[in-house]
């Protein structure tokens, strides 16, 4: 099988492994040669070096957005096509896309196919999502200033929409922008996580391997603290799409001026148990909710609101469930959960976890690292008062907490500033559907913990967890604009 990926990393003078970035059709290198070293979680090694881009590299990826923008010949059809092509590269070189997430994210290789997966299926669905293109025939008649008229209305792209993607889910994320982006007309230019940027590398390989025209899309590589300013400043840009944290995308709306933004933030889901729930089904889904990826997932569960008077069983439940996930290699197809991304999410979850034992909570299980493998640990007795309770934790800890009633979880739920997922569990369909019209997130799922696989429902937060949804027609809803042509008839 040819080996799409070998031009592009190349061996330096010390044998290490060197990508390179597209920018305007080009993979090079930097004029400056600068790079950075992406290490693997689990072992420390430095896995490659990734180009470290300036100023001036930022700006050159833009200009390249904007002119492919001008450019005749990449017509919807060619679009799907490419789509499709870019579909049977991903499965071709899956073992390899699914071993680089492992090696640069820690989560476990199973997690990792997953994902690639999950890819493949979106560029898969592309057909489906043309549909949002098709636009829109409103005849006039129906109110007075307009019964000679009717409109057609159609979807435009923006421009150049910049894809701003966190370290989580390295391929798929950046990928779920990048596809509905380019099937609507628009030009890209992709920024990966500093700590996972070869899944993205790769993917734009693919991309051009496919038959994407030049300037289309482009990568660059580096700080986003040193690069955010310049991309979400421009004026050449037209649309920011960003997946990370509330407090960088807060700095992006804050930033941006008068842009088309699609914020995809930060969450904090509740898991409510009700005192019908069946609680087998509750507690295996709640600790694939909270451990699945060591936590760090934006729709993890991230505290557990369980009605008192079946709190003790429920706990009891945990604490068994719990010792299937044990921390391991990652490469190993059997380990249900890897690292964490860095010594600053361990930090994190040490702080947590000594903050909630100081105000109270118990330790039922877990609580320790050893590297970057964090255990999976579940805090009884959890307070509104403690950090846990409230803080996203991206890292897996499982804090649980009592309430009176359904009354009470709902309100203890909504009382947070993010709004993004929470999950129900109850037999109870008629407050199932009550309890989930009251909570004030994005999604709601009953019965089992939130998950949003390739995106055939809608997905996006509420309050300070973002701005837009995701999913397979709503992406492309967001990265066009409505354009209205109101025809006359005459008397
Ligand atoms: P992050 O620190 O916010 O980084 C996200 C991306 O923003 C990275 O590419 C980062 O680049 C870049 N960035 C950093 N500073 C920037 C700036 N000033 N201007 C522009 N870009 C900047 O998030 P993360 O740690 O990678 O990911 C975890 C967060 O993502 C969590 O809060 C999680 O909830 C959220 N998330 C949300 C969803 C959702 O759908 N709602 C899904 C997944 C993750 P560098 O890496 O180079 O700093």
């Amino acid at each position: 099988m040819e080996n799409i990926f070998s031009e592009i990393m190349v061996r330096n003078s010390e044998g290490q492994f060197q990508y390179q970035i597209l920018i305007d059709g080009c993979w090079k290198c930097l004029a400056s040669g600068k790079t950075f070293e992406v290490k693997n979680p689990a072992t420390g090694e430095v896995i490659a070096l990734v180009p470290d881009c300036d100023a001036a590299d930022v700006k050159n990826a833009i200009q390249a957005a904007k002119k492919s923008l001008n450019l005749d010949g990449f017509s919807p059809i060619e679009r799907l096509e490419v789509m499709e092509k870019a579909r049977e590269l991903v499965l071709k070189n899956q073992d390899f896309l699914a071993e680089t997430i492992t090696k640069e994210s820690g989560k476990p290789i199973s997690l990792a196919r997953s994902e690639v997966k999950a890819t493949a299926e979106r560029l898969r669905l592309t057909m489906e999502e043309t549909r949002v293109l098709y636009g829109e025939y409103l005849p006039g008649e129906w109110v007075e200033d307009t019964r000679n008229k009717f409109a057609i209305v159609l979807r435009k792209p923006l421009g150049v929409v910049a894809a701003i993607s966190p370290f989580n889910y390295p391929l798929f994320i950046a990928a779920s922008k990048i596809i509905p982006a380019v099937l609507a007309g628009n030009s890209v230019i992709a920024k990966p996580a500093s700590n996972t940027p070869i899944s993205l590398i790769l993917f734009i390989r693919i991309l051009e391997k496919a038959g994407m025209p030049t300037g289309a899309v482009n990568i660059i590589t580096g700080g986003g603290s040193a690069l955010g300013d310049i991309i979400i400043q421009s004026q050449d840009i037209q649309a920011i799409s960003f997946t990370g944290s509330t407090k960088i995308g807060e700095y992006i709306a804050n930033q941006a001026g008068i842009k088309k933004l699609h914020l995809e933030l930060g969450g904090k889901a509740s898991a409510i148990i009700l005192e019908d729930a069946d609680l087998n089904n509750a507690v295996v889904q709640i600790c694939r909710g909270t451990f699945r990826n060591s936590g760090q997932r934006c729709d993890a569960v991230s505290r557990v609101l369980v009605q008192d008077n079946v709190k003790e069983l429920f706990v009891e439940k945990v604490v068994e469930e719990v010792k299937k996930y044990v921390v391991g290699d990652p490469m190993d197809e059997k380990t249900q959960m890897g690292t964490v991304i860095n010594e600053k999410a361990v930090q994190k979850m040490d702080a947590l976890i000594e903050d909630a034992l100081k105000k109270g909570a118990t330790l039922l299980a877990g609580g320790k690292h050893k590297g970057l493998f964090y255990e999976a640990t579940v805090l009884d007795n959890v307070t509104l008062e403690m950090e846990v309770a409230r803080e996203e934790i991206f890292g897996p800890i499982m804090p649980i907490m009592s309430v009176r009633n359904h009354e009470e979880a709902v309100s203890l739920s909504n009382s947070s500033e993010y709004g993004l997922d929470s999950c129900v569990f109850t037999q109870n369909i008629n407050l199932a559907i009550k309890i989930s019209k009251e909570l004030q997130d994005g999604s709601v799922t009953i019965n089992a913990a939130p998950g949003h696989g390739v995106g055939h429902f809608p997905f996006g937060g509420n309050k300070k967890s973002g701005l837009g949804r995701e999913g397979l027609k709503y992406s492309i809803d967001e990265l066009t604009k409505l354009h209205t042509i109101i025809f006359t008839q005459s008397e």
